[in-house]
């Protein structure tokens, strides 16, 4: 369960998240909807731990993550996609999956476990394994920044506006995966940011929606954004 009391965050001295305050419960998915500069990637870049020195509080599953450095999250069951796909390009996808695992200590064997778990869900990435990060089309580096999100989120998964800029067939590709991710994982709590509520239709979700850095508990104003 992800609680956030009374998040807020500040850039260049401007409140960009204001009181955020909001129950996500284990194998929920929740869309976090608002148009562009509401603040939906700072508020997934302040869970994420980017944002030190924003206000209140942020648990999950009851700890405090604030004393959880940002490197750490993975190694708590966080992954996290951001929106402008970030794939090392001197790896290969493969090695770029694996990275977050990696980089908190897991063991080979483990992290080969996961790597095939994440292929089940993710199943487009097999053929793409061996292939350089940098030379992913933008929807492949989506269903990798996917998949990179999946191997390291085992209690939490954060993913920031994945659908925009995908053709229609990958959107398909990347719902279905999304379903898959639920079955696999029943208590995952998933995240999605979207300023285009329409790209969400396939996906059965709570909807937050955020205006100015607040958030606005109001299912008509979520189906007013599109
Ligand atoms: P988008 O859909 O365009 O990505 P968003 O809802 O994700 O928007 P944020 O990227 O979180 O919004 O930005 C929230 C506000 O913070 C916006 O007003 C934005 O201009 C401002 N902002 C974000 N990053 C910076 C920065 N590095 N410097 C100055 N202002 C910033």
């Amino acid at each position: 369960m992800l609680t956030l009391e009374d998040v807020s965050a500040t850039i260049a001295g401007i409140p960009v998240l204001r009181g955020i305050r909001a129950t996500l419960p284990r194998g929920a998915t929740v869309a976090v909807v608002g148009r562009n500069g509401a603040g939906k990637t700072t508020l997934l870049r302040t869970i994420m731990g980017f944002m030190p020195g924003h206000g209140g509080r942020i648990l999950l599953d009851g700890q405090d993550l604030a004393s959880v450095p940002a490197r750490d999250r993975a190694r708590l069951g966080i992954g996290y996609a951001p929106e402008d796909r970030v794939m090392f390009p001197s790896f290969t996808v493969e090695e770029n999956l694996r990275f977050p695992c990696e980089v908190i200590g897991m063991g080979r064997k483990a992290v080969d476990e996961r790597l095939a778990e994440t292929l089940t869900i993710v199943p487009e990435l097999q053929p793409m394994l061996a292939r350089s990060g940098a030379a992913l089309s933008g929807g492949q580096g989506k269903m990798a920044a996917l998949g990179r999100a999946v191997m390291a989120g085992e209690r939490l998964v954060l993913l920031d506006e994945p659908f925009q800029g995908l053709a229609p067939v990958l959107a398909q590709q990347y719902s279905a995966s999304l379903h898959r991710l639920h079955q696999v994982r029943p208590e995952l709590c998933v995240v999605i940011t979207e300023s285009n509520r329409s790209l969400l239709k396939d996906i059965p979700t709570e909807t937050l929606v955020l205006e100015r850095g607040a958030l606005v508990h109001d299912e008509a104003r979520a189906a007013a954004i599109h």
